[in-house]
């Protein structure tokens, strides 16, 4: 399976990389391979996994990795988780296809600690403490994909519009030097993915979050979160 390193040593590495052609790169070298590579990809919460999954089942297998320990509170990480599971079932049951779900433990000391390791707590969204969120969960599931022979990790947060795609992908290469495990390079919101995931939530009645996901961007934000706990303590009591 072709390694991203081999697309990107090609492309003018001073220059901001359109990692969406990297992608299509790597897809037109399975093609002309047949090879259908087996994919662990990352995902956050439902939204940015339905178009990803429309656009990657055409050429692989994917398996989408719910890894986010980020998240607070626990009532809202496992509403999140089963959404997101929900989602990839009935997706199946649509489109025929045979995408897999894996989620990983919550384990939230393994966030703070970072962030507080790095004194990370009044970072601005989009700073530094979201690069050691990015690193942590991109990490465990380059141990995922390693541990159980995927041929790719990757991530459906490229889809989103206010995540920093180049960053992102970045990040996923260095990682990909540490574990010895290949990156699937992407910017899932070009062609139309971002537009197409807003109309996939719409189709399959997705529940969209209001904040990212830890508690310091939400108190940054002002969220309520002993409402956010309420309202899903009330979604998993159903
Ligand atoms: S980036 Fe945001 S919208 Fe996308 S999966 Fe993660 S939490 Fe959900
Ligand atoms: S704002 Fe989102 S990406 Fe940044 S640290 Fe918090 S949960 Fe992680």
């Amino acid at each position: 399976m072709i390694n991203p390193e081999q697309i990107l040593n090609r492309m003018n590495r001073d220059q901001k990389i359109n990692y969406d052609t990297v992608l299509q790169k790597m897809i037109r070298n399975w093609k002309e391979s047949e090879q259908r590579p087996k994919i662990l990809i990352h995902s956050c919460c439902a939204p940015c996994s339905t178009y990803t999954l429309e656009y990657l089942v055409q050429y692989a297998d994917i398996t989408i990795y719910f890894a986010n320990s980020n998240i607070h509170p626990q009532s809202e990480y496992e509403r999140r988780k089963i959404v997101q599971k929900e989602f990839v079932e009935n997706f199946n049951t649509r489109t025929g296809s045979e995408v897999g779900f894996i989620a990983a433990d919550y384990e939230p000391h393994v966030f703070l600690k970072r962030v507080k390791e790095g004194q990370l707590q009044d970072e601005p969204e989009g700073g530094k403490r979201c690069t050691a969120c990015f690193e942590m969960r991109l990490e465990s599931s380059a141990l995922k994909a390693l541990e159980l022979n995927f041929d790719y990790f990757g991530s459906a947060i490229t889809l989103s519009p206010k995540k920093n795609s180049q960053h992102v992908n970045e990040i996923g290469l260095d990682v990909q030097k540490i574990y010895d495990v290949k990156y699937l390079p992407s910017d899932f919101k070009k062609n139309n993915g971002y537009k197409r995931s807003i109309e996939m939530c719409k189709e399959y009645d997705i529940f969209r979050q209001c904040y990212c996901g830890c508690v310091f961007a939400a108190t940054q934000q002002g969220i309520d979160l002993k409402m956010i706990h309420q309202e899903a303590t009330r979604f998993l009591d159903q």
